[in-house]
């Protein structure tokens, strides 16, 4: 098939790596007698072979498969349990046949997801526009303001010290009406109720929140002055920039380190829950304490799935001049990770335009409304930048959702193709919501790859239709279908939280194209099933240069598989996203959903500078800032 052919290519540098892993080649080509084999093996050496009812490779030379064997974290040999069976040879192995009723398809990435955001928003009272199905059971989206200010009176009477504050995330003005102090008031006046907006971008406070916060009048009045236009003291509402100058104020209130840690287990369970083994955060966390934090969760070796942080280089390059200082200083955050966590390497996180969710993208026609497209990054900046970056080197992703932010990516990669050649740089468009069809053709010329959010579809084509882009731009949103045919390698990403980090969800979007109200959107930009779990497995491996090692069920590779009850190419188009998730297996390990074993975090909570008010702003403000342009 298509998109399974157009990935043979990856195959090749594969090959070399096959036989490194297999013990019985190690030790024979060391050893001149096969009883010398057995001494060379330790315990680990067992062979496992796993039997299923299918496996799902993304190996174009064997597809489909019964049987896989496993030893020392990697694959050794895939087929059918004889072809497995011949191939392990003489060496000790056992059969496991847990999966004998399952079916194995490689282990599920989540290309780009934000975990610190995920953790914050997941351990807030989540009352949303969409269902989210946490390992703590399914929180149902709120259907109108009436059932909002319901369930969050609920919420208030639940919680269990008098002056604890409530944080809620998820409300939608657009999808509920206006929110205000006045309606928070009627839940309590003597705690602080916070409201984070579905979008990241805004908070609304009640009256006893607003004075704990010590925010006045008179503080808002030395704002700047757009600061000032864009809050309002009686609404208790701050948005944007206004937000941005509240923040230092509620930040102790919303960033509690407990809170932050609680929240950062809810996300593992949740992620692995929906069979992740892998997840990379563009944009990593700059402030060493917040990663700390962080890494006492994620770096545990009970995590199971690895994490990659790739560099902010936005304010990378903001913060040093010296070009040669800010690769320095970007190498330099390697070191601030370890166990289960690693810094991407080679690879920075760069931003063309605005954000989706609050229609601040670069569009070539104007938008329909009053909306306004907005830089994340001035143009000099972002030149300087892509060119600092791509002449050590780099792999560029750069965050961009309107087709003239897409241009502007696109004349840039080319200017700097021209003036230092690169070979398979794989400068890979983030998001992209909004593109035109002559900008694919420009794509797969310049070498460049996509990462979609095919969630935007789901949730915005609707609304898009009506007001900002138009029945035409909204539904041909993640041009999809265009990239496949042209043969350009894409992956499928959530942007958790900006949509639920649900590999098979996402699958599901893509595939189908269903929108919020239930009608297809872009029928021609739907993707093959293929193409979709390769999106969200060997393709999103490719986009952070893993393809060696993960995305597909091949000899060499590592042993990561996500184990599921039906197969995603071949059930039903419309239950893609509702096949269940046994667990996975990651790097040799079986992780079954719901038994993680226990709660295990490597650093003291209570260590003072974890607790400090300067933690607190730091790991709001990297909450907020890798949600700044997708809100
Ligand atoms: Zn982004
Ligand atoms: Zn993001």
């Amino acid at each position: 098939m298509n998109s399974l052919n157009r990935r043979g290519f990856l195959r090749t540098g594969l090959l070399s790596a096959t036989f490194l892993v297999s013990p019985a080649a190690v030790a024979l080509a060391k050893t001149s007698s096969l009883s010398d084999v057995g001494k060379l093996m330790n315990a680990d050496d067992t062979v496992t072979i796993y039997s299923a009812r299918e496996i799902v490779t993304l190996d174009p030379s064997r597809p489909t498969a019964t049987s896989v064997a496993v030893v020392n974290n990697h694959i050794l040999a895939c087929g059918t349990l004889e072809d497995v069976k011949a191939i392990v040879g003489g060496q000790p192995y056992e059969m496991d046949t847990t999966f004998k009723d399952k079916v194995i398809v490689p282990g599920f990435i989540a290309q780009h997801a934000h975990p610190l955001l995920a953790a914050l928003s997941m351990s807030s009272e989540i009352l949303s526009i969409e269902d989210w199905e946490l390992p703590t059971g399914t929180v149902p989206a709120v259907k109108d303001k009436t059932d909002f200010m319901q369930r969050l009176g609920a919420a208030e009477e639940k919680l269990d010290t008098p002056e604890g504050v409530l944080f809620s995330w998820g409300y939608h003005a657009a999808f509920y009406g206006p929110l205000t102090r006045s309606d928070l008031d009627k839940i309590s006046t003597t705690r602080p109720v916070i409201i984070w907006m579905r979008s990241c971008h805004e908070f609304v406070l009640n009256t006893f929140a607003l004075a704990q916060a010590g925010v006045t009048q008179d503080l808002m009045d030395g704002w700047t002055a757009t600061a000032q236009e864009q809050s309002s003291y009686s609404d208790g509402h701050f948005w944007e920039q206004g937000m941005f100058s509240v923040l230092a104020n509620i930040a102790p209130m919303v960033a509690d380190p407990d809170k932050f840690r609680e929240g950062a287990l809810v996300m593992r369970d949740y992620m692995h829950s929906k069979g992740i083994t892998f997840g990379n955060e563009p944009g990593g966390i700059l402030a060493k304490p917040v990663q700390d934090m962080v890494n006492s969760v994620m770096s545990s070796p009970s995590m199971p799935f690895r994490w990659s942080f790739m560099p902010d280089g936005k304010t990378l390059v903001e913060m040093y001049e010296d070009d040669a200082q800010v690769i320095a200083e970007t190498e330099k955050l390697a070191s601030w990770y370890g166990g289960m966590t690693h810094s991407t390497k080679g690879a920075v996180k760069l931003f063309a335009d605005g954000a989706i969710y609050s229609l601040a993208m670069q569009v070539r026609d104007p938008f329909i409304g009053d909306y306004h497209g907005e830089w994340m990054m001035d143009e000099d900046l972002f030149e300087r930048a892509f060119r600092v970056y791509w002449n050590a080197g780099y792999q560029l992703h750069i965050h961009v959702n309107g087709d003239a932010g897409l241009d502007r990516v696109l004349n840039s990669l080319e200017a700097n193709l021209r003036r230092n050649p690169r070979y398979d740089h794989r400068t890979t468009i983030i998001h992209f919501a909004v593109s035109a069809a002559d900008q694919v053709d420009r794509i797969k010329q310049l070498g460049a790859i996509v990462s979609a959010n095919p969630y935007y579809v789901t949730a915005l084509a609707d609304k898009y239709s009506e007001t900002g882009l138009g029945p035409e731009r909204a539904d041909q949103m993640a041009r999809l279908g265009d990239v496949e045919r042209a043969g350009i390698s894409y992956s499928l990403h959530s942007d958790m939280p900006m949509a639920p980090a649900d590999p098979l969800f996402l699958m599901w979007c893509a595939v189908n194209r269903i929108t919020s109200s239930g009608r297809v959107a872009g029928e021609n930009q739907r993707i093959s099933r293929e193409g979709a779990l390769s999106g969200v497995t060997l393709d999103a491996a490719y986009s952070l240069r893993l393809e060696n090692e993960r995305g597909s069920i091949e000899p060499g590779k590592l042993a990561n598989f996500t184990i599921l009850d039906a197969n995603p190419l071949t059930v039903d188009a419309i239950k893609i996203k509702d096949v269940g998730v046994w667990g996975t297996v990651m790097e040799g390990q079986k992780f079954q959903v719901g038994t993680a074993d226990g709660r295990k975090v490597l650093l003291d909570p209570t260590s003072p500078e974890v607790g400090s008010f300067e933690f607190s702003k730091a790991a709001i403000e990297h909450a907020i800032r890798s949600v700044h342009a997708h809100g």
